[in-house]
């Protein structure tokens, strides 16, 4: 098949997709009662692992590309793909954490980026905006609207709030697979990119720094930090466009806030 080919989904093909979805948005919630301070993030990884296993499905991300991990865990300066580790959880981090599932053979993903304790005013503006921006984002998923509408808007209300948006890692369709096309940037030119169409699954996902965009690929081969080691919040819900407008497939309210 040709991977530039967008896979247009039927409406039971799409309650499939919510099945997987909730499933990740039941994880992060389970995620939330444990994220404090002095666990570490590979604990995290455990219990998603189990929780997934439990409901039925498999951890998406586990063997992804050589992935070690069930979810992605990355902590301040670490934008995504951060790999589980034994360094506990410190008062005041924050951490994004990025789950993916497949249930009867269609994919879920989402992201949440998660306060440890108390933290400051500063980094919880960077989440509150990061995840506003996410829906206004959403808001240009409707149907004869162009991908370009989306990034465009989420990249003009995080500069507004004097944030930068990463370039390097994007948006995506899903379906049976975790990434189908088109890619969906978190920037770019209103009225630009691929028109949306009713039965698109897409995953938008703003990457945010607090500092300048630019970012480093580690040498562990996945993580992604920002350059000045300034903070990052990463949000990311999977939708679905259906009679015109966006179904928000994945959920944030087993969450328990933290913002
Ligand atoms: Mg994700
Ligand atoms: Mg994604």
């Amino acid at each position: 098949m040709n991977s530039h080919m967008i896979i247009l989904k039927n409406d039971e093909e799409i309650e499939f997709m919510r099945a997987a979805n909730r499933l990740v948005g039941m994880t992060l919630g389970e995620l939330s009662h444990h994220i404090k301070p002095g666990i570490t993030t590979l604990e995290l990884d455990r219990i998603a692992e189990q929780f997934i296993r439990d409901h039925g499905a498999i951890p998406t991300f586990l063997g992804y590309g050589g992935f070690p991990n069930s979810i992605c865990t990355s902590v301040n300066e670490n934008v995504v793909h951060g790999i589980p580790n034994n360094k506990p959880l410190d008062e005041g981090d924050v951490v994004s954490i990025d789950c993916g599932t497949n249930l009867n053979g269609f994919c879920g993903d989402s992201a949440y980026t998660f306060c440890v304790g108390e933290v400051k005013e500063e980094v919880k503006k960077l989440l509150r905006v990061t995840r506003e921006s996410l829906y206004k984002g959403i808001g240009q998923a409707m149907e004869d609207n162009r991908i370009g509408d989306i990034g465009s808007t989420i990249q003009s209300y995080c500069e507004t709030n004097g944030y930068s948006v990463v370039r390097e890692l994007v948006g995506h369709g899903i379906g049976r697979q975790m990434h189908e096309a088109p890619e969906v940037p978190n920037y770019g030119r209103r009225g630009t990119g691929p028109l949306i169409k009713n039965g698109m699954c897409i995953a938008i996902e703003p990457m945010i720094n607090m500092g300048g965009r630019k970012v480093i690929f580690e040498n562990d081969g996945w993580t992604v930090r920002t350059k000045d080691r300034k903070p990052s919040a990463h949000f990311e819900h999977t939708i679905a466009i259906r009679n015109g407008k966006a179904d928000i497939l994945s959920t944030f309210e087993f969450i328990q806030e933290t913002v």
